[in-house]
């Protein structure tokens, strides 16, 4: 039917998924897509995967919020609800906008007049625009009043990017994705491409084809590694012993860059001192890598004529994820491996928005453009820019506003198309803390798990039913168009955000998302070269973009870093074991991740019929040799316990994880995988464990 039907017009647009940043065209008859096409895009010249070209529906879909909806006086909140759709207005009933914005902004002004401005805090979200996220920080700090505001970066990279701020100056990638393309070497770490990142993937591939080296260093085997150069399964939770060893190479053979050591940066001599102590003897038994391939990948990344690192949240999620990046750049750095093309750090981004989301200063430590909060002058420079005072302490982070609404020191929140209640650690006590809050409004698309604690929610816009710019994974912003109206009554987000920030008592008024953009990039120096019109006409400008007719730069650091000294900094890292190790109670390890044709919490992705047809049912990966030792096979039932939940869920046998580990996506709501995780934090990136924390399995169970 799809196929007979002419479309009557096309949209040019990006992908809403992940931060490869895909440029796509709806196909759309009758405020309906029927189907998607890829654009020759600077990340994936027309290239898309299964996500990009077939996950569109889900906007259509059935369950779309289309009413404001206000929780029923009788209708009390439990950590440990059961999602029901069908008794949604048991819970919920209908009202007007009016009625919702009114008791939504009249609540939270009460809570905040009453119990102070570090009383509300907000989670925006890293799939809407830049100009979303950059008016929802603005929202909780002039009209909450504090900087008490989140989002998901901080589950996913803020470990790299606080490596990365502390010893490079920036927060985002070195090169593009596309420069493997020019690399000599490329080393893939803590990163399934295939998986989470797919046309970046592709990229990796045709390297590879054209003679590139591919090391994949991974616990578990991805698809990639059959094409590597070199895989080294190193075990779980030993990054820094195994990356230590190799710098204890390159400093030992003398395969160090002396020039760039001594021009451009600082701090090499207790890197130096550091690695001493990790021969690669004494660390191959420790990350199960023999010595003489430790040695063999050090020489080959150290000595090639151009290598790169691209890396995921294999690093990032543990509590030694800082350490973990930390040695990443030193590696770059000791060797020269950085500020020219083929060469440098690229963590990939993970959603579609999270690097614009970060960089529009949608976290608590930051204002845009990753000017901090606690340094006088830049405060000034916003209170200037914003006309109202504001608060110089770095607010709390998202697992710390999940402590401190149980300590009652958060009172009120407003949640901006995230799902906490599924992607946050720990999700039973996430729950239990969403559930105390006196007041919760939520503005999303579905009624997601976070929604069946909320009081007010607020029906909002999907994807392809509004406009904005999108920066992904290589700081390129892209222009993503409205290509069909919202459903029933729901809004665009800046329309919801405007009307209730005018109940919290600001006087906004954006008649335009070109007014909110063009704001932007006059308090961000970073973008302050682009414009709306340009945006219009070119789809994509990549930042630094500082004055306008500037080209943007691809590559940087190449002639000096931004920091004070113009110099990197090397900053050593010693193992740090996980928070919770396996013992005889609990002897298996978990590890959560992404499943290809699910998207995080799978709250599109799962409403997509295409993708939900391919993955329907909540899985574990098992070792096959494990599922056997319990007696199982696969599609068995299994129960998986950690100290904090369970969940029940089927079985699939697959030798990629490492005997003992087991690997469970956290898209499913019916076995939410995140009731199991653990909430330790990296002390400086604020990041939890998500991929490492003890487990028993046992045979049975219901799903
Ligand atoms: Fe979308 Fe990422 Fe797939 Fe590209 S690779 S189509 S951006 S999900």
């Amino acid at each position: 039917e799809v196929a007979l039907t002419v479309p009557d017009k096309k949209v040019d647009s990006v992908c809403p998924y992940c931060g490869v940043g895909c440029q796509l065209t709806y196909n759309v008859k009758d405020n309906k897509i029927l189907f998607v096409e890829g654009r020759d895009g600077p990340a994936n010249h027309e290239r898309l995967c299964v996500k990009g070209r077939y996950g569109f529906d889900y906007a259509h879909h059935p369950h779309r919020l289309t009413v404001p909806l206000i929780r029923r006086a009788d209708a009390p909140k439990s950590g440990d609800f059961v999602m029901d759709p069908d008794r949604v207005m048991d819970v919920f009933r209908e009202a007007t906008w009016e009625e919702a914005l009114a008791l939504a902004g009249g609540t939270l002004s009460n809570i905040r007049d009453t119990h102070g401005k570090k009383s509300l805090a907000g989670f925006g979200s890293a799939k809407g625009s830049n100009e979303e996220a950059y008016l929802f920080q603005k929202l909780v700090r002039t009209g909450f009043g504090s900087n008490n505001v989140d989002h998901c970066t901080r589950l996913c990279h803020a470990s790299s990017v606080a490596a990365l701020l502390e010893g490079i100056g920036s927060g985002a990638v070195s090169n593009p994705v596309m420069d493997v393309t020019k690399a000599e070497v490329v080393i893939v770490i803590g990163a399934n491409p295939t998986v989470n990142h797919p046309v970046a993937a592709t990229w990796i591939k045709n390297a590879v084809k054209n003679g590139t080296k591919l090391v994949v260093c991974d616990p578990r085997r991805s698809d990639l590694a059959r094409m590597s150069h070199r895989y080294l399964q190193f075990k779980p939770d030993t990054d820094v012993a195994m990356l230590n060893a190799m710098m204890h190479v390159i400093v030992h053979e003398n395969l160090v860059d002396a020039d760039f050591i001594a021009s451009r940066t600082i701090g090499y001599d207790e890197l130096k001192q550091n690695v001493e102590g990790y021969s690669p003897e004494l660390m191959a038994p420790i990350c199960g890598i023999d010595a003489d391939t430790l040695r063999y990948v050090a020489r080959l990344y150290a000595t090639s004529k151009g290598s790169m690192i691209l890396w995921g949240m294999g690093i990032s999620q543990h509590i030694h994820g800082t350490d973990n990046a930390r040695c990443l750049i030193a590696l770059a750095l000791m060797t020269g491996q950085i500020g020219r093309p083929g060469t440098g750090l690229h963590p990939l981004r993970g959603q579609n928005n999270v690097q614009g989301a970060s960089d529009a200063g949608l976290i608590p430590m930051m204002f845009p453009d990753y000017q901090r909060v606690d340094n006088p002058a830049v405060r000034a420079k916003f209170e200037a820019a914003w006309n109202t005072p504001l608060d110089g302490t770095p607010g709390l982070t998202v697992v710390e506003i999940m402590h401190a609404i149980k300590a009652g020191q958060i009172r009120g929140m407003y949640i901006m198309g995230e799902n906490p209640a599924m992607s946050d650690p720990d999700a039973n006590h996430a729950r239990e803390s969403l559930a105390a809050l006196e007041h919760l409004v939520v503005q999303d698309i579905f009624l997601t798990e976070t929604c069946y604690l909320a009081d007010v929610i607020l029906p909002a816009s999907a994807f392809p039913e509004k406009t904005g710019s999108f920066t992904n994974t290589d700081r390129t912003v892209q222009m993503g168009r409205q290509a069909i109206d919202p459903p029933g009554q729901a809004k665009q987000d800046l329309w919801i955000l405007q009307e209730l920030a005018r109940r919290l008592g600001l006087d906004w008024n954006y008649q335009h998302v070109s007014e909110v953009f063009d704001e932007m990039r006059h308090t961000m120096p970073s973008i302050g070269g682009i414009t709306w019109d340009r945006l219009e006409r070119e789809h994509s400008v990549t930042y630094p973009c500082v004055a306008e007719g500037d080209p943007g730069d691809p590559v940087v650091f190449i002639e000096t870093f931004p920091r004070d000294s113009g110099r990197a900094r090397f900053v050593p890292a010693d193992i740090i074991p996980a928070d919770e190790r396996p013992d005889t109670a609990y002897p298996l390890v978990l590890i959560t991740g992404r499943q290809l044709e699910h998207w995080h919490t799978g709250s599109m992705t799962r409403r997509t019929a295409v993708l939900d047809a391919l993955e329907p049912d909540p899985v574990a990966l098992v070792h096959p040799l494990d599922l056997a030792g319990m007696g199982g096979k696969p599609g068995d039932v299994i129960t998986i316990e950690s100290r904090r939940g369970k969940v029940t869920l089927y079985a699939r046998a697959d030798d990629s994880s490492p005997r003992g580990a087991i690997f469970v996506p956290f898209c499913y709501y019916e076995a939410a995988i995140n009731k199991l995780t653990n909430a330790a934090l990296d002390p400086f990136g604020k990041i939890p464990e998500f991929k490492y924390c003890a487990i028993r399995v046992a045979l049975g169970g219901e799903v």
